[in-house]
């Protein structure tokens, strides 16, 4: 099952397996929509692919390895039968770029995440040349630009749609500054056109993503004009965006709120640390203070809003006293999906070296915060039982019984709908919940929104 000659003249199976965030689920489609240019077409079973994709995440610990361990799984697998096309793309193919071709020959080839719009030469290079490539230059500029030339042909209800990449803030325990590259902010037209089109093709949600979204900038545009004028679509129910920083959390997009019929009340806004001291340590730019404000302001306008944040507990420096003020954070602000980790250190980045503090002080830490969170999620989903919710329906449930949604929280729903009920937004009567998941009935169903 090698690669053709010329993949155009034949059909090509590509078998995609991503890591880690949105922005790389994202990514992993529109190098799909490239390669399709190409002759490839998907499969969901790697052993019928001739070429095999790993999108690579470096956030989780021993990103590295565990990549190294996957090729292996796919040598094995491979064994008795021709080796596929093997291409690293993400953020471990950035990160450690040349290094990969030494250390594993099976890998054919490297592609960073701002040199997607290179991949389809970079296949057919590979195939004439029979020589390992590696390509890892920043240049989200001409990505994005070969990228806006080819549709966007995902048509899932709710859809990401990239907007910015990168980031110029190194707080210390983060690689993105590293994998990612500098900001970069897409043209707003060339952002405004991809909406329309997923729209065409069935959204009814569409995530905004970045890694830092509300830094978004272009020719005098911010986020908040985006979101106003992407919900002017008018088959658009619902607008979201993550993840942001509380420094960029401007008064233009907090009005957004008072004046946006369509952005969603979820607000995910990662403060890491409830301690200035840790913030200050972190390299995050924001303290303690600022972040309640933006909170305060938020819930002025709309009380009904919630937030969502990452933690990282354990971070080196944490004191009892630190680690305190965290959970007097998550019981004030009452967080809802939340994201809480154990800091483990990076390689390249400042806090790669600092000394780490005792491993079990650290568990028990977050055991304690775990538990707050979830008790926070069990009674915002339990204060929901016997309440109206709007509802937009995703899928089917995997036994086609029943459908999927999302409440305007991004909790899961499992209602008694049916196939076309998806793509509306329904209302829907809590009969019960459980941490992650509500479940009810439909009371009406229709194309317009509801509240
Ligand atoms: S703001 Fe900090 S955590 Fe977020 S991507 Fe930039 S460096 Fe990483």
């Amino acid at each position: 099952m090698g690669l053709k000659k010329n993949p155009n003249s034949m059909n090509q199976k590509i078998f995609i397996k991503t890591f880690g965030c949105q922005m790389n689920e994202y990514d992993s489609n529109r190098i799909f929509d490239s390669v399709k240019k190409i002759g490839f077409q998907k499969t969901e079973n790697y052993e019928d692919a001739n070429c095999y994709l790993l999108n690579t995440c470096h956030i989780r610990d021993k990103a590295k390895e565990k990549v190294y361990h996957e090729i292996g799984r796919v040598k094995k697998i491979f064994r008795s039968k021709q080796k596929p096309l093997v291409i690293i793309a993400g953020c471990v193919a950035q990160a450690e770029n040349q290094e990969m071709l030494k250390r594993e020959p099976y890998i054919d080839l490297v592609i960073g995440p701002q040199s997607y719009h290179k991949i389809n030469d970079t296949i057919l290079n590979h195939i004439k040349k029979k020589k390992k490539i590696e390509e890892t230059y920043f240049d989200a500029e001409s990505k994005f630009k070969y990228l806006s030339k080819i549709k966007n042909d995902l048509g899932k209800v709710s859809s990401f749609l990239t907007i910015q990449e990168g980031c110029d803030k190194f707080c210390h325990f983060c690689v993105v500054p590293y994998t990612r590259g500098p900001e970069y902010s897409r043209p707003f037209k060339q952002i405004i056109d991809e909406a329309k089109y997923l729209v065409d093709n069935g959204a009814r949600e569409i995530i905004l993503l970045g890694q830092n979204v509300n830094a978004y900038e272009s020719e005098g545009y911010r986020l908040s004009n985006l979101i106003l004028e992407i919900e002017k679509i008018s088959s658009l129910e619902r607008v979201r965006y993550t993840t942001s920083h509380p420094k960029d959390m401007t008064d233009d997009l907090i009005e957004v709120y008072k004046e946006s019929k369509k952005l969603m009340p979820l607000v995910h806004l990662p403060v890491q640390s409830g301690s200035n001291k840790i913030l200050d340590l972190m390299n995050r730019k924001h303290t303690i203070s600022e972040y309640l404000k933006i909170f305060d302001k938020l819930k002025k306008i709309n009380s009904s809003i919630e937030f969502s944040s990452d933690f990282i507990i354990g971070y080196p420096g944490e004191e009892d006293q630190d680690f305190q003020d965290t959970f007097n954070l998550i019981e004030r602000i009452k967080f809802i999906n939340s994201y809480s980790f154990v800091f483990s250190p990076r390689p390249g980045t400042a806090a790669e070296n600092l000394k780490l503090i005792d491993k079990q002080i650290s568990m028990e830490r977050l055991q304690k915060v775990q538990n707050q969170l979830f008790e926070n999620q069990v009674s915002m989903n339990k204060s929901l039982e016997n309440k109206t919710l709007n509802v937009l329906v995703e899928n089917l449930t995997e036994d086609k019984t029943q459908v999927f949604g999302r409440s305007e929280y991004m909790t899961s729903v499992i209602l008694n709908g049916k196939k076309n009920d998806i793509g509306k937004i329904v209302s829907v009567k809590i009969k019960q919940s459980n941490r992650s998941t509500l479940f009810g009935e439909i009371i009406t169903s229709s194309n317009q929104k509801v509240a």
